[in-house]
């Protein structure tokens, strides 16, 4: 099939919560026409080796059954850049996702993300002028080679060059606690970027007291995130003002009901929730956790599960036969609603575009930032190969 490229899309595009939805009353909809099935099986099998679809596991059904191979954003872009036949790339995920797996393909691979409107919250908490500017005033207060930035993955790509061109690195919820390990002993403190309950959770685990940390809320006013000199000069750890909105929707009274009503239950919960609720739960861990440990669970065994609404359900639909019940943690369903975003119409508009030689919708990170960023990543796979704890 001859494919004509347009030309990349400007740096500038990024998410657009503002994209008309040409499909709303189909949205709507709580199953899948079987005709659009069919046509985007049909798109799909055209291709062959040519694309990789990539569904990350807190995508919904309708569409993450259209995926070649289903992960975590790191996970999903490794695997699409192991991919040599690969021409194209489709990305069911959030656009930080999408930017990641442009970082790791080689250059001359489009990344497609189905819907601008997918982006993420928490990363959406981290602008990067928002950082510099935090940096720049606490480079009046300290020596910022004793200060070493760490952003989790869930970041925008410019995040990710901040770090890189500032000698630090990138962690995903698995490999946190090595990389924070990793980063008290490079210096006197240590950044986290966006996620404020993972920087916390983790660097507690590590033995750091909550005293030694402080969150540098960038919504305040006056000059310092909301701290004052001696806050920063006595702190070890500075967390950005930033979170999930799916995880913070699980409360420790979420907790409390399950140990009351139902004993047996054990909690299980992402560490992208709060403090409080890491704290009341029995297990906290990534997204492959929290899957290994179900799965590799006793027959009979009940769990309550903080996390994404579309995992902990197919988890549940997977063990349900093994005699194991899970639910959500919370009486409602948390889901992630701009990856919601990313509908059976969206994927087939974009099979359809890039079958015309067009793309809906490219997601590029200039040169520039994928030197920086691959710099840090580079850094993130050198700790943890190193393996100095877990
Ligand atoms: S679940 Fe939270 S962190 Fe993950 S993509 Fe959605 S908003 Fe972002």
């Amino acid at each position: 099939m001859a494919i004509e490229f347009q030309t990349k899309a400007p740096m500038d595009v990024r998410w657009n919560p503002e994209q008309p939805i040409e499909d709303v009353e189909e949205m709507g909809k709580p199953d899948t026409p079987p005709e659009l099935v069919e046509e985007i099986s049909e798109l799909r099998r055209g291709f062959g080796k040519d694309l990789v679809l990539l569904g990350h596991h807190y995508q919904r059904d309708d569409v993450v059954r259209f995926a070649d191979k289903r992960g975590d954003s790191l996970a999903l872009s490794q695997y699409a850049a192991s991919m040599q036949d690969a021409k194209f790339v489709i990305f069911l995920g959030v656009h930080f996702m999408a930017e990641t797996a442009d970082m790791l393909t080689d250059p001359d691979v489009p990344v497609i993300l189905p819907d601008m409107r997918a982006g993420c919250t928490m990363a959406d908490m981290a602008e990067i002028d928002d950082i510099e500017e935090a940096w720049e005033k606490l480079s009046e207060l300290m020596d910022t080679e004793t200060l070493t930035p760490i952003t989790y993955i869930n970041s925008t790509a410019e995040v990710k060059e901040f770090v890189g061109r500032h000698g630090g690195t990138i962690c995903t919820s698995s490999n946190a606690k090595k990389i924070i390990r990793w980063a008290m002993e490079q210096g006197e403190r240590i950044m986290f970027f966006p996620d404020q309950h993972l920087g916390r959770n983790t660097s507690y685990e590590l033995g750091i007291p909550l005293e030694k940390m402080i969150v540098w809320n960038w919504q305040e006013e006056d000059e310092l995130g909301g701290n004052t000199s001696d806050d920063i000069r006595n702190s070890r750890v500075i967390l950005w003002h930033g979170h999930c909105s799916v995880h913070q929707h699980f409360t420790p009274a979420h907790v409390e009901h399950w140990r009351n009503t139902n004993p047996d239950v054990n909690v299980i919960v992402h560490p992208e929730c709060s403090f409080e609720v890491v704290q009341k739960a029995d297990y906290n861990g990534s997204t492959s956790a929290i899957i290994n440990t179900i799965l590799d669970a006793a027959p009979g065994t009940k769990w309550a599960v903080g996390t994404e609404n579309h995992l902990v359900q197919r988890i549940g639909n997977e063990v349900r036969e093994q005699g194991k019940e899970v639910f959500s943690l919370a009486p409602y369903a948390c889901l992630c609603s701009t990856m919601f975003r990313i509908s059976p119409w969206a994927l087939r508009d974009s099979l359809k575009a890039l079958q015309e030689g067009k793309f809906r919708f490219r997601i590029t990170v200039d040169e520039e930032t994928r030197k920086w960023s691959n710099i840090a990543l580079e850094r993130m796979f050198e700790i943890t190969a190193k393996g100095n704890g877990s």
